[in-house]
C-alpha cells in the first residue's frame, strides 16, 4: 500500500532497520511515527520498538506534526532538538580538529545546513559562534598546558595557535590577563575588591579592568577574602576599591529584588564547557528555573546533567551568572555553592516579584 506521507527519498526498509537497531548514524535524517499512540520519535528513542505495521517515517519533525503526530517526551524529536543534535555534531568535530583551522563552509556541509543558517543556529544554541567555540577550546587546552608547566610558546603551538600575536589578540576578552600572569595564579594582575551588606549576609565583588571576575555571598568579609585569594592566589588585590561602588550597588539591588536585571561586564575564566553552561544560565529569565537535565539537553548533551551541576558549583559569579535558577528534576533545590538557604531565599524573592 502506498503511503503519501513517505517522501520518495526515505527508504522505509532502511528506516525500519535503523529504528530496530537504534542506529545513531541516521539521527536527524528522519523520524518515525506510531499510529497507535499518535507520537513520533527519533530513531534512537529508548522507548519500546513499535510494530512495523503501525510505523510511518517522515523526513522532518514538521512533516510528522503536519500529520497530527506529537513529539515524544522521552527523545524530544522536534525541530529544535534536531538542530541541537547538529550543533552537537559540529562541537564534536571542532573538539576533534583543534589543531587545524576549520572554516564555516566545511562545518555547514558536515551537518547539511547553509553556512549562514549554521552560524545563526549555533549562536542561538551555544551563545557563541563556531569560531569562538573553537577559540575557547584552544584556550582551554592552552591553559591546561600552562598549568602542567609548559613554556608559553610550546603550550601555544600545541594548542593550535599559529602565532603569538593571534593568541594575545584573543586572550584579553577571554581571560582578562596575559597568559604569563595566568600561569602564576594571577601574578601581575590587579584586582579591585569591595564588599557590601545584604539580607543574605555579605556580598563580595572583585573585578579586573575588563569586568567582574568574582561575586560571592558569605558570612563575613574574612571568609569572602579567603575565597577570593584562593581563586587568584598571586594577584595584587586592592581592597575597598571605590571604583567598584556602582557595580556592587547594582548587584545588591538585583539580589534584593529591586531590579530584575543588572547589565554588568563579566570577566570570567572558564573552560569551553563551563562557558557554554554559564551562557545558558544567563538566558534563564528572572523568576524562572530550569533543571540540570534541561540545561544539559539544551547543550545537546542530554547525559551531561552531572557535569552541568559541577559547572554550576564552580561558578565564581553568583547572581549575574544565575546558577541559583537551576534545580533538580524532582523539584528539590539541588546544591548551591553559597548555601541552600540562600538559594531558596533568592528563588522565593524572584517568584514573588
Ligand atoms: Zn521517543
Amino acid at each position: 500500500m502506498k503511503n503519501d506521507t513517505e517522501p520518495i527519498m526515505l527508504d522505509p526498509n532502511e528506516c525500519w532497520r535503523a529504528v530496530q537497531e537504534r542506529d545513531s548514524n541516521t539521527e536527524g535524517r528522519f523520524v518515525y511515527a506510531v499510529k497507535s499512540t499518535g507520537i513520533y520519535c527519533r530513531p534512537t528513542c529508548p522507548s519500546r520498538r513499535p510494530r512495523r505495521v503501525n510505523t510511518l517515517f517522515f523526513s522532518t519533525p514538521k512533516a510528522a506534526e503536519r500529520e497530527g503526530f506529537r513529539p515524544c517526551r522521552r527523545c524530544q524529536p522536534h525541530e529544535t532538538a534536531a538542530i541541537t543534535l547538529r550543533i552537537k555534531q559540529v562541537c564534536r568535530y571542532l573538539e576533534e580538529h583543534q589543531d587545524s583551522s576549520t572554516d564555516l563552509g566545511t562545518l555547514a556541509a558536515l551537518v547539511h545546513l547553509s553556512p549562514s543558517h549554521l552560524q545563526r543556529t549555533f549562536k542561538q544554541v551555544m551563545g557563541i559562534s563556531p569560531r569562538e567555540y573553537a577559540d575557547a577550546l584552544r584556550l582551554q587546552q592552552f591553559k591546561t598546558h600552562l598549568r602542567e608547566g609548559q613554556p608559553v610558546t610550546d603550550a601555544m603551538t600545541e594548542a593550535g595557535y599559529n602565532s603569538a600575536s593571534r593568541l594575545y589578540e584573543r586572550t584579553p576578552s577571554h581571560m582578562g590577563m596575559t597568559p604569563t600572569s595566568y600561569r602564576k595564579g594571577g601574578k601581575d594582575m590587579k584586582i579591585g575588591y569591595t564588599t557590601g551588606d545584604c539580607s543574605l549576609g555579605r556580598l563580595g565583588l572583585a573585578a579586573t579592568t575588563k569586568g567582574i571576575c568574582f561575586l560571592e555571598l558569605g558570612k563575613s568579609d574574612a571568609e569572602l577574602l579567603t575565597h577570593l585569594e584562593n581563586e587568584f592566589p598571586a594577584a595584587e588585590l586592592y581592597q575597598n576599591d571605590p571604583d567598584l561602588q556602582p557595580w556592587i550597588t547594582a548587584a545588591l539591588r538585583l539580589l534584593e529584588g529591586e531590579t530584575t536585571a543588572a547589565d554588568l561586564p563579566l570577566d570570567v575564566q572558564a573552560t569551553a564547557f563551563q562557558r557554554r553552561v554559564w551562557t545558558l544560565l544567563q538566558q534563564i529569565p528572572y523568576g524562572s528555573t530550569r533543571t540540570y537535565g534541561e540545561i544539559a539537553r539544551e547543550l545537546g548533551q542530554p547525559r551531561a546533567a552531572r557535569a552541568v551541576g559541577r559547572a554550576c558549583a564552580t561558578n565564581p559569579i553568583s547572581l549575574l551568572v544565575p546558577c541559583h535558577r537551576v534545580v533538580r528534576e524532582d523539584g528539590q533545590l539541588g546544591g548551591y555553592r553559597w548555601g541552600i538557604e540562600r538559594k531558596e531565599a533568592l528563588l522565593k524573592r524572584e517568584r514573588e516579584r
